[in-house]
């Protein structure tokens, strides 16, 4: 493949003649789309290759939203029922240049850490992936230490300062002794000559991508750590160029809002929190005991009432579920105690919305219990089942539970009746 992007990477705008234009489809990134393929004399737009993702851009005014390779050429997808480009005409080929600069920011920066890493480090890498936000390369070793990396990134921003040139030459097939890795290329490529990308007295490496032209435009690199990859390999996360800047950028913005919701500086960012989680921590467990006391409360409160109505509801927003456990531990065997009454309670997930999604128990007499359940899961959306004597059930809206009331209340007299 050898296309114009691949020997000027820096062309942003381009007219070439179109050799071809078909109707046809294609998937991009998830979405089928109707639209025309087509083949230009020379291309600016670079077709997906060597882990660097493909360009974007404009064709005259249409959009450019995929391109792929075939063979030595590459394919143009526009989107749209109307966009025939004759053959014979020139358009405009312009490029999205920001995406553009940003890939080849990334794919040089890979190669710079690639090469470094192998040559003082003797850490060779297997793959990469240029992400959309951070890329990773994979290195073939589980002994990385923090302390390395550390001196890898080192090493790759002074290489920055050197300005080392990255040029572009070709190779005979056979004559690739001092060549970093032979990678594997595709079959139709067919070519006797690899296209070599070179940081001058540092690597030699078999790519199709498009590169910075020297170190300089890298600007610098950040590596920002190391995760468990594949068997017996590490993957180092890293950022290049103008995704330093934006990554700073995002910190900050996230740093600023903090420090206004904290109302402290960054640098006491973890000493209060540290504070606010073990004072969350000691309301928590007084808040849980508060609210046991409360359940066992509610649980003399019933025993002690000496005419019980047939259904006795509770409805709590701001409870867990230890709660009712509580409540029924305290009044004990509900079957026995309870006798061919029923118990309600409802625990609101939102305390701050009338609506809110939660859950029921019931508990009780038998028989009213299963006709509750069927009541709450036909008419309510509740979604449980009855175990142990209780229907436990999530519902989508706590603020229906009247109307349920009415309805249980309802059954509940009618099998009295019977
Ligand atoms: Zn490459």
């Amino acid at each position: 493949m050898s296309l114009l992007c691949q020997k000027n990477s820096y062309l942003q705008e381009y007219q070439s003649p179109v050799r071809s234009c078909q109707p046809s489809s294609l998937n991009v990134n998830g979405k089928h789309c109707q639209g025309f393929d087509i083949v230009l004399e020379d291309s600016i737009f670079f077709p997906e290759g060597g882990g660097q993702p493909y360009d974007t851009g404009l064709l005259d005014d249409q959009k450019v939203i995929n391109v792929r390779r075939d063979g030595n050429q590459a394919i143009l997808f526009v989107e749209g029922d109307h966009c025939r480009f004759d053959c014979g005409h020139q358009p405009l080929q312009k490029i999205d240049w920001n995406r553009r600069f940003d890939h080849m920011q990334q794919h040089s920066g890979q190669h710079l850490i690639t090469a470094v890493a192998l040559k003082y480090f003797n850490l060779l890498t297997t793959s990469w992936n240029l992400g959309a936000e951070i890329s990773n390369i994979e290195l073939d070793s589980t002994q990385i230490t923090d302390e390395t990396i550390e001196q890898l990134e080192q090493k790759v921003n002074e290489k920055i300062l050197e300005n080392l040139p990255i040029t572009i030459s070709y190779r005979d097939k056979d004559d690739l002794a001092d060549i970093r890795q032979q990678m594997e290329l595709p079959d139709d490529l067919n070519a006797h000559s690899l296209r070599i990308v070179s940081i001058e007295s540092l690597d030699k490496n078999p790519c199709c991508g498009t590169h910075v032209s020297s170190l300089s435009h890298l600007q610098m690199i950040k590596l920002l750590g190391t995760q468990k990859g594949k068997k017996g390999k590490t993957l180092l996360f890293f950022l290049s160029g103008n995704r330093v800047l934006k990554h700073m950028n995002n910190i900050l913005v996230r740093e600023k809002l903090l420090s206004t919701s904290l109302k402290c500086t960054a640098e006491e960012f973890v000493p209060i929190v540290d504070k606010l989680q073990k004072n969350v921590r000691r309301l928590q467990k007084n808040c849980t005991s508060a609210m046991r006391d409360l359940a066992r409360c509610e649980g003399e409160k019933y025993l002690n009432l000496l005419d019980k109505p047939r259904l006795y509801s509770i409805h709590r927003k701001e409870c867990e579920y230890d709660f009712v456990t509580s409540f029924f531990n305290t009044i004990g065997d509900p079957t026995s105690i309870i006798g061919d009454r029923l118990i309600l309670i409802s625990l609101a997930d939102d305390c701050n919305s009338l609506k809110s999604p939660g859950q029921i128990v019931i508990a009780g007499n038998q028989l009213l219990v299963e006709k509750s359940a069927k009541i709450a899961i036909d008419s309510f959306d509740a979604k449980g089942s009855v175990s142990s004597g209780r229907f436990r059930a999530r519902i989508p809206d706590v603020s229906k539970l009247p109307k349920f009331e009415q309805m249980i209340t309802k059954q509940s007299l009618m099998s009295n009746e019977n």
